[in-house]
């Protein structure tokens, strides 16, 4: 039996989708490749509402986290961290030799907009990077205002990691002054892992062509260079994600931006009221993520005996994120799924625990 996943990436995918994976394939420097990646980058512009460059990364979301901190820190990072998430942008910077410094919240809070006012206005900083959607505690940061603070200061290069939440919620790059905004496929849209996309500004470019020791595989000038010249990629790409998320792109424009945007408040919201009857909300009420509802386990119950006993009946939900296991239980309601199936999984837990 298949489990269905209601795990924060990676998500279910369609079969349809899960087919083109199997296209057969073309040569990496064909005519046909290069119009394939031509077609992507024009839906993706869409789905982030930007013009930027977009560029493919044959890796998971990190990857082009670490080349965004890497590449385009010329002076010195300001890492505001929210969780698990916005913390390991911060071992990035340092692993790579850049000079950063963090600012975290406790769990289940958001990034204060006056802090990162503070941080960036003594001038020691070139670079930004925010959680949009911290997905190991399901807090969505207020990214119109911290972006409007971010605005004051035009020489910092202003990253945002939106991997649990592009394709799922409302985020306007351009408008938002986003330079370097990052997403995976095994989240919000809804493929399966191994390939990451953002969409880089030319100001994130220039900046990055300044900056020694970027690496290879993920020096975004490279990337940035080829997307842009040729839409094509420095190495070889995984070209199967890349028919998949071709084909997927038209889905989630054909279901339309403010349905597919809508659907998620919708389960977002009915995930909400199920956990506040029958448990508690764990973020900042002020600040929930569309895209995940994290619960807090105020009854007490082992989580992974729940999900050994979802199992049994076809359904995976996710433990709480490191420090967060056990007391709290996470629900993802992103990417294809329906509202239907979030009744099913919460109907199914009710009944299991007795409630
Ligand atoms: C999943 C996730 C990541 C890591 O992405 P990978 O694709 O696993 O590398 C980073 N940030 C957030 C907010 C995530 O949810």
């Amino acid at each position: 039996m298949h489990t269905k996943l209601f795990i924060p990436g990676p998500v279910e995918v369609l079969p349809e989708v899960l087919e083109k994976m199997a296209t057969p394939m073309i040569g990496h420097r064909s005519k046909a490749c290069a119009e394939l990646q031509k077609n992507i980058s024009e839906k993706v512009q869409k789905v982030f509402y930007t013009k930027n460059v977009i560029v493919l990364s044959t890796s998971s979301g990190s990857g082009l986290m670490e080349s965004a901190i890497r590449c385009c820190t010329g002076k010195r990072a300001a890492v505001f961290s929210i969780g698990s998430f916005g913390d390991r942008w911060y071992k990035m910077a340092k692993t790579n030799g850049k000079e950063a410094d963090i600012f975290r919240v406790p769990d289940g809070q958001a990034t204060p907009p006056a802090d990162v006012d503070a941080a960036l206005a003594t001038g020691k900083y070139d670079l930004v990077t925010i959680t949009h959607n911290e997905t190991s505690t399901g807090v969505m940061n207020p990214i119109a205002e911290i972006a409007a603070v971010i605005k004051k200061y035009p020489d910092v290069v202003f990253c945002v990691d939106t991997v649990s939440s592009m394709g799922g919620t409302y985020i306007p790059v351009d408008e938002l002054g986003i330079d370097f905004c990052i997403t995976s496929s095994q989240k919000c849209l809804g493929l399966p892992p191994g390939m990451s996309i953002a969409s880089v500004s030319e100001k994130a470019y220039e900046r990055a062509k300044t900056v020694e020791n970027r690496g290879l595989y993920f020096d975004i000038v490279s990337l940035y260079e080829k997307a842009q010249k040729k839409y094509q990629y420095p190495s070889t790409p995984s070209i199967s994600h890349m028919f998949a998320l071709d084909y997927q792109l038209d889905r989630i424009l054909a279901e339309g931006l403010e349905n597919r945007f809508a659907r998620h408040i919708e389960m977002a919201e009915y995930t909400r009221d199920w956990a506040r009857k029958y448990f508690a909300i764990f973020p900042d009420e002020r600040y929930l993520s569309n895209t995940l509802t994290t619960v807090t386990n105020t009854r007490g119950i082992s989580v992974a005996d729940l999900n050994a006993e979802l199992a049994k009946r076809g359904f995976n939900i996710s433990n709480g994120y490191g420090d967060l296991k056990e007391k709290t239980f996470r629900i993802a309601h992103m990417a294809d799924c329906t509202l239907a199936e979030v009744k099913e999984v919460t109907d199914a837990i009710v009944d299991i625990l007795g409630l």
